[in-house]
């Protein structure tokens, strides 16, 4: 069976053909690090990061490239708004580029702690101005730009199937208000490539270029970073619904106007987190990080199985009611596994492969995580089946699935209560933090209840008084 994706242009799922057998290039949007990631942006990597372990499974070498905004993207996706980077360093009164270490840090920490791999290329925008250059003055040369008020912009108009993607040809050109229109536009969907005239006087981030010293708008950053990593032309482009209508739309007509053909074969788009019925947006303030999730008990890994439960082109509501029953079923298959696991070793499946294959194929149809689901549970429910072949078959299940229940162990009977790793994880966090006070009243705490905490080369260890 060949693997079936949903691609967005064409608004059906299609079998999807690499355009090397055997391989996959793909390029994922990655955060704007002005800030701590959100649950729903994670959303977003686990979606990447379950059709990159599906791809694999199904027998594909994969070339995952993400990028990391660090410069030029405001607040507004049509050019309007703020620098997300200035208002994030103006927050925590730091300087741009401190912000995007900091923030680069606690977005892998956050990935690493969902078992989400590592994409084999990540590359910041600051890193790749030349190549930003080199494309702006490639589309300069097709007649695509012009230059209006220090700006350079791309003219929509000398692309003729410029919103194709996003449909937008069936909808009105969006109506700038006052506040934001930019006179310098030619139509509304132009865009900027490079600002020279910038609207924030303090903008910290900038380089020399052909047009006057500057920064390049946010869409130009993807196009560059992909055709400088994957090549002219490639087979994924994965990223948010929101980023359909006008930065995937815009990448396009800037990748496509400067090569002349097209650019990529398949664009996937995840559904949004939604949290009781609203968008949840870093912009808006309030919004759930990780590190919340688990401060308040939950393992990073029941978010994973949470957003594995719902199909990633549905639109998924956050509660604490339905976090709670992804953590007892992960509690409930972990427990399962380990009763496996002290009942003998894996031995090869003969009853359970026929489980296997159903898992393969609900994932290779556009990753219908739901029914690999129902699968999955189907198996650890089976009388028939030997216990032996349910620990391969879940181990297998478990290189997509992403829940580490290969090195999941029975804890030993000495180690200590869930209070007093709490309390000791509490501690490494706020020396972290650099509070040390609270560091140390919280080992004075362990103390009283008998237990010392000590820090190794390897991390904290905790040992009974
Ligand atoms: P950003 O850091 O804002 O550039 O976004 C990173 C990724 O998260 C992009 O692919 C966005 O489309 C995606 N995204 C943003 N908000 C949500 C949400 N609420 N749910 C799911 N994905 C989101
Ligand atoms: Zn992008």
């Amino acid at each position: 069976m060949s693997m079936k994706l949903y691609n967005t242009p064409d608004r059906r799922t299609v079998d999807f053909v690499p355009l090397e057998p055997g391989k996959v290039m793909m390029y994922c949007c990655g955060p704007t690090v002005y800030n701590y990631a959100h649950i729903g942006n994670l959303r977003a990597f686990l979606f990447e990061d379950v059709l990159h372990r599906t791809l694999n499974q199904a027998g594909y070498e994969v070339k995952h490239v993400m990028n990391v905004t660090d410069v030029g993207h405001l607040t507004g996706d049509g050019d309007d708004g703020e620098d997300k980077m200035l208002k994030g360093a103006r927050e925590k009164a730091m300087t741009v580029w401190e912000i995007a270490k900091y923030f680069t840090q606690a977005f892998f920490h956050d990935t690493a702690r969902l078992n989400i791999l590592r994409p084999d290329v990540v590359c910041a925008a600051t890193d790749h101005i030349p190549q930003m250059i080199a494309l702006i003055q490639r589309l300069e040369g097709n007649g695509m730009t012009y230059q209006a008020g220090g700006n350079v912009y791309f003219n929509t108009a000398k692309f003729p199937d410029y919103g194709k993607m996003a449909l937008l040809e069936r909808q009105e050109a969006p109506a700038l208000s006052r506040v934001e229109a930019d006179a310098g536009k030619k139509n509304p969907r132009d865009f900027v490539l490079w600002f020279t005239q910038s609207k924030f006087g303090d903008q910290a981030m900038t380089w020399d270029s052909p047009w006057g010293r500057g920064y390049p708008g946010w869409h130009i950053e993807c196009s560059a970073m992909g055709i400088h990593h994957l090549g002219e032309r490639f087979d994924i482009h994965c990223g948010g619904i929101d980023h359909i209508p006008v930065h995937h739309t815009n990448e396009i007509a800037q990748s496509e106007g400067a090569l002349g053909h097209q650019w990529v074969n398949y664009w996937l788009h995840n559904e949004f987190l939604l949290l009781s019925k609203d968008k949840m947006s870093k912009s808006s303030g309030e919004f759930l990080t990780l590190q919340v999730l688990v401060d308040k008990g939950y393992d990073p890994l029941d978010y994973r199985l949470f957003c594995f439960g719902a199909h990633y082109r549905s639109a998924l509501t956050f509660s604490w009611e339905a976090l709670d029953a992804a953590r007892n079923a992960r509690k409930n298959l972990n427990e399962r596994v380990l009763e496996w696991k002290a009942a003998g070793p894996a031995v090869k499946p003969q009853l359970g492969s026929t489980h296997l294959t159903a898992w393969k194929e609900a994932l290779e149809n556009d990753l219908a995580t739901p029914q690999a689901l129902a699968v999955l549970w189907a198996l650890v429910k089976d009388a028939a089946i030997p216990s032996g072949e349910k620990l391969s078959v879940v181990l297998a299940m478990d290189e997509v699935l992403g829940l580490g229940l290969d090195g999941l162990k029975a804890p030993a009977p000495s180690e200590a209560p869930a209070q007093i790793v709490a309390l000791a994880e509490a501690r490494t966090r706020a020396r972290k933090d650099k509070e040390w006070k609270r560091s140390d009243e919280i080992r004075d705490q362990l103390k009283i209840l008998g237990w010392v905490v000590e820090d190794t080369a390897t991390g904290p260890v905790l040992k009974k008084l």
